[in-house]
């Protein structure tokens, strides 16, 4: 399965989203939460299809509008289930991870059924790139694509490990820069 999809959702057909979202939800009482009955990853938000798209993302895409670039899709309702338009509202990560840590939930982990790689890869991950594996290398070692690497060297994705900023400052005492200091003998 692949990683939960927050591209750009204007890309898919808009009649057929329409049709993957209302098909799995409880639409029976308009104000109340619209729970989402189909696949669900362990905290809760609900996933769309083998695309893996997020269903309360889709919600809001189809009823409020596109969400903007960056953006997260957070509930008023405190119910990761529910996909009621009225009920979501686009924040910042700022937002979505006040949302998350204040409900003892994170969006981006091994937890949920769509992970490919689990905290201890991506670690490592992030040591061997620190390391100078190039990217092509890992992707090829972890068996997933280069934009799945290169999501969790830059911590789009698995935000709740050690960034590669820290990871760096430690593995530079053990890593020497390379073409640095050996130069000088010139
Ligand atoms: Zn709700």
């Amino acid at each position: 399965m692949n990683t939960p999809k927050t591209k750009d959702l204007s890309q898919f057909n808009q009649d057929h989203l329409r049709d993957k979202l209302y098909s799995k939800t409880d639409r029976s009482s308009p104000d109340q939460c619209w729970n989402w009955t189909g696949a669900k990853m362990k905290n809760g938000y609900g996933i769309i299809g083998k695309k893996c798209l997020l269903a309360h993302r889709v919600s809001h895409h189809l009823h409020n509008g596109p969400i903007p670039n960056g953006m997260f899709v957070c509930h008023k309702c405190d119910n990761p289930s529910c996909v009621n338009p009225h009920h979501l509202f686009a924040g910042t990560a700022k937002d979505n991870m006040e949302d998350a840590v204040g409900k003892k939930r994170n969006a981006f982990g091994e937890k949920h059924g769509c992970a490919q790689l689990s905290d201890e890869k991506v670690l490592d991950i992030r040591k061997a790139w620190a390391g100078r594996l190039t990217q092509e290398k890992l992707a090829k070692e972890y068996g997933v694509t280069a934009p799945v690497i290169r999501a969790a060297i830059y911590g789009r994705t698995w935000k709740h490990l050690p960034s590669l900023h820290s990871l760096n400052a430690k593995s530079n005492q053990d890593w020497p820069v390379r073409g640095g200091e050996n130069n000088s003998d010139a």
